[in-house]
């Protein structure tokens, strides 16, 4: 299903025509009313004349989350403060927050590809709409609230926590869709199991909208069982817009980009680069149409890769793959480059082990060290020696197939790993402690 059809089936010619006459636009935009833009288009010898085409994109200057945190709060704002509406920042437990502006036009363009989303897996008008995302400066909330308004949904304003209200809401209310964090998914699903209830044949639930963290394949294989539901992934960043920038269709193979309002680039992190279609780097977006807080070629650490090829959906927007990690969370251990992600995938193909982990990084040196605590599900033997030093090997020796790397491997007690609400912490870092 589609929400906006002329748009996401656009042939590709008309996708680039419009792509173009926005670039040119939004240059000229960056250029007479950001400070910052002035001097990076003159440092790089470049004025918006030099940019005719979507092809020119290259000749633009790179956009960084540093250069955001310097212009906080508004010095990126590329319009005068009586057109701005809605303030969002990026959580900012990394340092400094950023600061996202978004006129009426730019919450609008939001909601439609919000929408877009929902459509695409198949929701739409009147379906109910359980939103546990973050309400708050964090995109996450509002995004899908107006996105679910947008495509005519009923929304259930619930935000995050209280798990034991969320699932007696899911249950009487009948919700049909329910948008939240992967691992809060999981959390969910195992509540309601844990009050009673069978989530596949008790809830009229059937389908998800998850995002704000990367998840793996078997993850969402586990969630779509556990709930009986199909679910789709959706990314976004604040810094970009917030959820919908792009999203999965009932195809669930990749998520098409909402070209329409986003350029996206893949470039090699190291020496910025391009990389060709199919493979992996970091994903680079121009934002086409706002205007409060344009952003031209921003570096979103994301690592992924554009699918190559025409969707079966009929949508002709480009596909790019699942989140593979950030480039900041890119561990290299021993010269071999890992994400997370991976270890995720092998751990939720153990049946014995539960999927909530912990990943502890050290280093001794210049050697990172890594060190996974899983814990095994409850009617495993725990108080089992044996059993415990069985599940560990295995484990290592799947670690090792897979990643080519030894992982110290902690086995601790059933649920006793931190069960979280939103963005859940898997890693914690420890490099440059002493320990
Ligand atoms: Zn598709």
């Amino acid at each position: 299903m589609f929400f906006q059809k002329a748009i996401e089936t656009m042939p590709r010619e008309q996708i680039a025509q419009l792509q173009s006459h926005r670039l040119v636009h939004q240059a000229r935009r960056c250029f007479e009313n950001i400070p910052f833009y002035r001097d990076a288009f003159n440092e790089k010898g470049i004025t918006p004349e030099d940019i005719h085409s979507i092809e020119d994109i290259q000749k633009l200057p790179f956009t960084t989350k540093q250069d955001l945190r310097r212009a906080y709060p508004f010095k990126m704002f590329g319009i005068d403060r009586d057109k701005v509406v809605r303030i969002h920042c990026s959580s900012g437990t990394t340092g400094i927050a950023t600061t996202v502006g978004y006129t009426q036009r730019d919450l609008d363009d939001w909601a439609d590809c919000f929408a877009r989303v929902i459509y695409a897996i198949g929701g739409g008008r009147h379906d109910i709409l359980q939103n546990c995302f973050g309400y708050g400066l964090f995109t996450g909330g509002l995004g899908a609230h107006y996105g679910g308004t947008r495509a005519g949904c009923v929304v259930l304003p619930v935000s995050v926590g209280n798990t034991d209200r969320q699932v007696r809401l899911m249950h009487d209310f009948g919700t049909n869709i329910l948008c939240c964090t992967p691992s809060y998914a999981l959390v969910i699903a195992d509540r309601a199991r844990a009050m009673g209830y069978d989530p596949v044949e008790d809830f009229d639930i059937s389908m998800g909208i998850m995002g704000s963290e990367p998840w793996s394949e078997n993850l969402r294989q586990q969630i779509q069982t556990s709930l009986g539901i199909k679910a789709a992934d959706i990314y976004g960043l604040s810094e970009i817009m917030g959820p919908g920038v792009a999203g999965e269709c009932i195809a669930q193979d990749g998520l098409h980009i909402a070209e329409d309002h986003f350029y996206a680039e893949i470039v090699d992190p190291k020496t910025l680069a391009p990389v060709p279609d199919g493979h992996y780097g970091e994903l680079v977006i121009t934002t086409l149409t706002k205007e409060c807080s344009p952003l031209l070629r921003y570096r979103t650490r994301d690592i992924t890769r554009i699918i190559p090829g025409q969707c079966l959906c009929g949508r002709t927007f480009r596909r790019i793959d699942r989140i593979k990690g950030r480039s900041d969370d890119m561990l290299i251990i021993r010269g071999v480059n890992v994400f997370p992600s991976q270890i995720e995938q092998v751990i939720t193909e153990m049946p014995d082990v539960s999927p909530f982990y912990q990943i502890v990084l050290t280093n001794d040196g210049e050697l990172d060290r890594i060190e996974l605590q899983v814990e095994p599900n409850e009617d495993f033997a725990f108080d089992e020696v044996s059993e415990i030093e069985g599940l560990r090997d295995k484990l290592g020796a799947e670690l090792k197939k897979n990643l080519g790397i030894k992982v110290q491997i902690r086995i601790v007690e059933p649920r006793t790993i931190q069960r979280t609400t939103g963005k859940s912490h898997r890693i914690i870092d420890k490099r440059g402690e002493n320990l």
